[in-house]
């Protein structure tokens, strides 16, 4: 695969350096090497047959680059009440290469018919040539057939004509309805068509490529109002007393960025430094919630304007909350459209952390204003250029504009987020293949997000903040309005660094190379001394054979440190969950898996962070002098994990307890989580990660803290699950006592910072769930307060889910709170109320809340998923919510955009049921009330004498969040139940072929799905359905 794509890029690269040497200002490449109408006539049989029965003229997935758009005029008139839209356009195109067919993008819309204008009809007013219109739906195109030849170099005008329903779902130009708080069910039409959705509002060159100016006009009535990228120039009054907006033209973009709302939305306003206007809209009851968006928008918009160095290009900025929206938010070119919950600010529902959350949207769309609008990717194989860019400058921006917020310290968890999925075989490379508009929707994960920002904070790491920002400038303003691929982003950040880095590196070895603590070790190989580090800065190359390991391979790397003497040697392999060294498969998913790491490390003896790179599977590094320890990977900077093998963890264990002050927050912080992921992969005993959390009881980070709570939390709820009354007892015992300095010194109000708050929620949940007493009754306290003031109370943010849920579990607490759901006007305080409504332990509740949820009025549909999933943690709903998955598969599909995702996170918390074998396993664990729980294992053939890690592994691999590896578990089948064997490789299934399982839904019925999976997985499991 990877080469392949390496294949694919070198040939665009080809041809776009020919395109842009002959025609500078048009920059469409070309992957084709004969024009489209030999290929036609070479071999027409090849050809698929269009809906009336004729050839269809072009048989690929991506269109023919021989016609290139310059300029749409679009006119769109939207009916609000009929629920459609009639609309027009011109297209203006310049032909490249003689042809006698336009093919272009369309989906669901009915052609009226359609013509062409050269520039000579144009100039003479003469009346367009009316054309043939074939359509090819599979491929979601359609072909204009032109009587003559359409000639090299020339400009034409593709007039067409078009009508459609205004859309159901999230997707295209659709519908989407709020209520008012007097009770009237209101519509709005909005645009959303981010990947390949534009083709479902105005037949188009639908590929991030051909970036064209967009003139667009809206009609609409006068009590609604119509927004788009550009600002109005004017409003024209029709007969009948319809208006017609006239929009600016913008600047030369990709279609999926084009963006039109029709609403009665009201807005607050204000000016940014450089003189843009700034609006935040909402629907007319939530404009008081506009106002911190406002604040926040214009302090990042200043802000990106002075880091990028480069000037947002358009006059206006509108961020819009709309009701029904997909995803969290899109980054339209000067129309940015949010979910209300991700946008709209209630100062008295929402929390600390729907602050954090709302900075953070705002701060990622407006990145993208630069990284994906003003610099696009080519293709949608490299969306990480955009989504990972936009998600670290996340980072960068609100530790400057927002430091209260703290965020810095939270940045780790977007990193060991997607490094449970990317631990996993079924991961796949940042830089993938994606061809099919399902493949394409794919790319958008956590892997071109999440990994995309943590491998830049790496290299930003590696290379010094000052060079990594002058490079992204580099190759921002190189591109700007243009397409960019992987290796123009390394060329940019090599042709900037070589110079900052030859000058910092002959500092470094002039004032020897223990100073500024940032020069490089020696290293016993002589290709790591500090003359190869010279030739690898000189080399541009060497960054991008770097950059490659990270981008086209998937997976994380392990690296694996064992000190001998002063000699600390390093080993590096592919880290995968689940799967231990001893199975046999391990060796196979090793193959040719090579990293070139920048690693990082201090010991006892120096303060300095020591760097080198690690190219080799293993290599050697000398210490200056004797050490107590060492600890790699210093502040969680780098993607990947460490173990310390022979006394390494021991040693580090040790420091914790004796003052684990001397390692700095973000190393403990990161000792914790990969000590627990080396558990998920046999690697470390869990007897070993448990003693690592032995001094928390002392952690005055809270960052560390609490990500040791929920490793421990995540044990208990496992245990939980399984029904093991006596353990779980026990185990709940043990965490309260041991959590007790820290659980009584909450108090329940908004104050403190960002992390004392957060602490303050993360722990009275945990204390309330597990039923202890005294949180229980202020919970119940203030509930009760609340509802006698029929709503009206204000309780602290912090601790509102908290409270809500131990409200709901009465009757009359539910239904008063499904009341109030109803009625509530804020985002924030809804999503709350859903979720304290699903940790009901009355399944006829749950259902009804799945009931509403299907419905899609009273919960909409948007939030449907999350309403799943939140019943499928609930151990009462587990099954509830599988059952319901499995029955209602296909109409899942066709209500849920990113459904497939919901099904993953639904089966990796599989059902409890009868598990013979497993719960005999879990039966010889035994926790005391007084210390840290201990786990026997006794349940492994061969007894447990040198499989302890094994047996921990395969224990902790069932926990959710801890990286269980679908499909790929073959280490343990004995101590699995076939249930979950089944329900893991279901979930492989689906994350690993889900364009695949989508298409089976074409022909088969969910029930053949789930039979096929079944025979699927019985071969990996024989037996998996026992
Ligand atoms: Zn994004």
């Amino acid at each position: 695969m990877a080469n392949s794509c390496r294949k694919l890029i070198f040939n665009i690269y080809l041809v776009f350096y020919c395109s842009a040497v002959i025609m500078p200002h048009i920059c469409i490449c070309s992957q084709f090497t004969s024009s489209p109408i030999d290929q036609f006539n070479k071999d027409p049989r090849a050809f698929p047959i269009a809906t009336n029965g004729e050839i269809f003229p072009w048989h690929e997935l991506r269109l023919p680059t021989v016609i290139i758009p310059l300029h749409y005029d679009l006119l769109i008139h939207p009916n609000l009440t009929s629920l459609d839209f009639v609309a027009s356009e011109k297209i203006e195109v310049l032909v490249r290469d003689a042809t006698q067919f336009i093919v272009l993008h369309s989906k669901d819309l009915e052609i009226l018919n359609a013509s062409l204008q050269s520039e000579e009809d144009v100039r003479y007013r003469k009346p367009g040539e009316s054309l043939t219109v074939l359509s090819y739906p599979a491929h979601q195109q359609i072909a204009l057939l032109v009587p003559e030849k359409l000639r090299a170099d020339l400009r034409y005008s593709v007039a067409i004509d078009f009508q459609a329903k205004l859309a159901d779902g999230f997707e295209g130009f659709y519908k989407s309805t709020y209520r008012t708080l007097g009770g009237e069910t209101r519509t709005i039409a909005v645009t959303d068509f981010e990947p390949t959705e534009a083709r479902m509002a105005f037949p188009c060159f639908d590929e991030p490529l051909f970036k064209a100016n967009f003139s667009i006009k809206i009609r609409r009535e006068s009590r609604h109002i119509a927004l788009s990228n550009m600002p109005k120039v004017k409003t024209i009054e029709l007969e009948g007393g319809l208006l017609e907006d006239h929009f600016e033209t913008t600047v030369k973009m990709s279609t999926y960025l084009v963006a039109y709302i029709v609403c009665d939305f009201t807005s607050v306003s204000g000016t940014a430094s450089s003189g843009v206007k700034v609006s935040i809209y909402a629907s007319p009851d939530k404009w008081s919630q506009t106002h911190y968006a406002l604040e926040a928008s214009l302090k990042l918009l200043d802000y990106y304007e002075n880091y990028f160095d480069i000037h947002y290009p358009l006059p206006k900025l509108d961020l819009v909350a709309i009701p029904d929206f997909a995803s969290g938010a899109m980054e339209n070119w000067g129309l940015v459209t949010y979910r209300e919950t991700s946008l709209l600010f209630d100062p008295k529902k929402s929390s600390i952390s729907d602050k954090l959350w709302v900075t953070k949207v705002i701060a990622h769309e407006l990145a993208h204003q630069w990284f994906g609008n003003l610099v696009t990717m080519e293709w949608w194989n490299d969306i990480w250029l955009n989504e990972g860019f936009a998600t670290y400058m996340e980072l960068i921006s609100l530790n400057i504009t927002y430091p209260e917020l703290q965020f810095d310290d939270d940045f780790s968890n977007t990193c060991f987020e997607v490094i449970k999925r990317d631990s996993l075989n079924s991961s796949h490379p940042i830089s993938n293949q994606a061809k099919t508009a399902i493949q394409i929707k794919e790319m958008f994960d956590a892997v071109s997000y999440n990994k995309g920002a943590c491998i830049l904070n790496m290299l930003k790491d590696f290379l010094s903040e000052d060079t990594f920002r002058k490079g992204i400038i580099h190759y921002l303003k190189k591109f700007s309005y243009r397409n960019a691929k992987n290796d123009d982003l390394w060329h940019s950040l090599s042709n900037v660094s070589h110079q900052l880095s030859y000058r910092r590196l002959l500092n470094c070895l002039e004032s020897d190379s223990a100073s500024g603590g940032f020069c490089y070790s020696d290293s016993k190989k002589t290709s790591n001394t500090l003359a190869f580090q010279l030739a690898f800065l000189r080399k541009n190359v060497e960054l991008k054979e770097m950059m490659a390991t990270w981008t086209l391979q998937k997976g994380i790397p392990l690296v694996v440190v064992k000190r001998e003497g002063r000699s600390l040697r390093l080993q590096q392999e592919r880290f995968l969950s689940g799967v231990s060294k001893e199975d046999p498969e391990w060796g196979t998913l090793q193959e040719r898996y090579l990293w070139h790491i920048p690693v990082t490390y201090s010991t006892s003896s120096s303060h300095a962070i020591h760097r080198h790179i690690l190219k080799l599977k293993t290599d050697t590094l000398d210490l200056s002098e004797k050490t107590d320890w060492v600890k790699f990977n210093v502040d969680s900077n780098g993607y990947y994990i460490v173990h310390y093998e022979g006394q390494g963890w021991d040693e580090l264990i040790t420091l914790l307890n004796q003052n684990h002050t001397l390692l700095r927050p973000k190393d403990r912080l990161g000792l914790i989580h990969d000590a627990f992921q080396l558990v998920s992969a046999g690697r470390l005993t869990l007897d070993k990660a448990l003693d690592l959390t032995r001094y928390l009881q002392r952690e005055t980070s809270i960052p560390a803290l609490l990500k040791g709570l929920e490793y421990l939390e995540l044990l208990y709820r496992m245990v939980e699950r399984r029904n093991i009354s006596d353990v779980t007892e026990n185990l709940k015992h043990y965490l309260l006592q041991y959590f007790k300095p820290v659980i009584d010194t909450q108090s329940w109000v908004d104050k403190g910072s960002v992390w004392d708050r957060m602490l303050r929620s993360t722990v009275l949940k945990l204390a309330c769930y597990l039923n202890h007493a005294p949180c229980i009754q202020k919970a119940t306290e203030l509930f009760s307060q609340w509802m006698e003031s029929s709503g009206k109370l204000n309780i602290p943010t912090d601790v509102l889910k908290v409270v809500y849920s131990v409200g709901a579990q009465t009757t009359a607490g539910w239904n008063y709170l499904l009341e109030q759901y109803e009625l509530s006007l804020s985002g924030a305080e809804k999503n709350k109320i859903l979720y304290a409504l699903s940790t009901s332990k009355h399944q006829e509740k749950l259902m009804k809340l799945i009931e509403l949820g299907m419905e899609g009025k009273v919960i909409k549909t948007q939030d449907l998923a999350a309403l799943l999933f939140a019943i499928a943690r609930n151990p009462e709903g587990q099954q509830l919510a599988w059952n319901f998955v499995k029955e209602n598969w296909t109409h899942l599909l066709k209500k849920l955009v990113f459904v497939y995702i919901l099904i993953a996170q639904l089966v990796k918390n599989p059902p409890t049921m009868k598990r013979p074998r497993f719960n005999f396993w879990v039966g010889k664990i035994r926790w005391r009330r007084d210390r840290l729980p201990t786990p026997v294992c006794l349940g492994l053939p061969g007894g447990s004498t040198g499989k302890e890690s094994a047996c921990d592994a395969a224990d902790l691999g069932l926990m959710p969040g801890l990286g269980r590896s679908p499909g790929e578990g073959k280490g343990y089948p004995l101590q699995r139940s076939g249930l979950e064997n089944s329900m893991d490789c279901i979930v492989h299934m689906v994350t690993k072929s889900r364009a695949q399982l989508s298409d089976f839904h074409n022909v088969y019925s969910s029930t053949q799905i789930f039979q096929l999976h079944k025979t699927e997985c019985n071969q990996m499991f024989p037996k998996a359905y026992e």
